[in-house]
């Protein structure tokens, strides 16, 4: 099996003199022209896996406009396999045609069943799965956004030798996967700091359970009200952030890391002459259906 990614190049952003630092992207956005970023990094070895123990179809979970769903349903069609996505809220049944992220998904030849919220926070429950089982026979199962111990492993792959210079990386978080194979694949000296899309602690223990160096620790202030959530402030400032460097990035994860950053930037967090590398973890795919929903609520799009 081949499965190609682009290499990622960290490009230098443009940050005002008195800072006395450098910051630079890694372009992981790049790695694939349909998949960027962190998903297909998680999904490497998992589907080299399941190839290995014969699956010929995937099952995994995920919200309406998951960057996982829309990269389980690509990767699937490129590798041969069924896909099965289990999709958060069963009113969106009848509302595929308006959701970017599932109208993709379906075109790559994924089968969706949607269950209710309530049932939704059950799905890793043994009960569940043996349901799932039933209905669709044998499957790998990919949990919600794709981390496991195979992601993680990955993910370790996409710091390289070149950026052991750098004295911090930054990266988004989710389920923790990506920053767990950064931290696994860092130098200890290098500090590595989670910006949580999420709000609460709960990922110090979820990527505890994946690594065992400290050099790192998880900066909360810049979630904007929970997961997906957005304001005027972030919208403006990731259509300034573009406009300055022509680099896109996205509402739910990327853009509040780079927020954090600069933020963090402007109160001296950052000591003088250190070298910066935050991660673009991707999730460009998400940017269609968040604007639908922006529109609605007639807040400004992003650009
Ligand atoms: C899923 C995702 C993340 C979070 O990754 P985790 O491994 O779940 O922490 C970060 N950035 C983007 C763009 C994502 O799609």
């Amino acid at each position: 099996m081949i499965f190609e990614l682009n290499k990622s190049v960290n490009e230098p952003i443009i940050l005002p003199k008195k800072y006395g630092v450098e910051l630079f992207l890694k372009r992981e956005d790049k790695i694939h022209p349909f998949i960027s970023g962190n998903k297909y990094r998680k999904l490497k070895y998992n589907i080299e896996e399941a190839k290995k123990k014969g699956f010929n179809k995937l099952l995994t979970f995920g919200g309406a406009y998951s960057n996982h769903i829309a990269a389980v349903a690509f990767a699937g069609q490129e590798f041969g396999f069924q896909t099965i996505g289990i999709i958060r809220g069963d009113e969106l049944e009848d509302k595929i045609e308006e959701n970017p992220t599932l109208i993709f998904a379906r075109a790559c030849g994924m089968e969706f069943k949607f269950i209710s919220r309530q049932l939704f926070r059950e799905k890793h429950s043994d009960v569940f799965i043996e349901k799932l089982e039933k209905e669709f026979d044998q499957f790998y199962l990919l949990p919600e956004g794709g981390t496991n111990n195979l992601a993680v492993k990955g993910c370790e792959e996409i710091l390289t030798k070149e950026d052991c210079d750098f004295n911090f990386i930054c990266c988004a978080g989710g389920t923790g996967g990506t920053i767990s194979g950064i931290i696994n694949s860092s130098k200890p000296s290098q500090k590595i700091l989670g910006f949580p899309a999420l709000k609460g602690s709960f990922l110090n223990k979820d990527i505890s359970k994946f690594v065992r160096k400290k050099n790192w620790n998880l900066i909360l202030d810049y979630h904007f009200g929970g997961y997906a959530k957005v304001n005027i402030e972030l919208i403006e400032f990731i259509n300034k952030f573009k406009r300055e460097n022509n680099i896109q990035l996205d509402p739910v994860y990327t853009g509040k890391m780079i927020f954090g950053i600069f933020d963090l930037l402007e109160k001296g967090y950052f000591k003088e002459g250190s070298k910066i590398l935050a991660i673009h973890t991707g999730g460009l795919q998400g940017i269609a259906g968040m604007n639908k929903v922006l529109k609605q609520k007639k807040m400004p799009i992003i650009e």
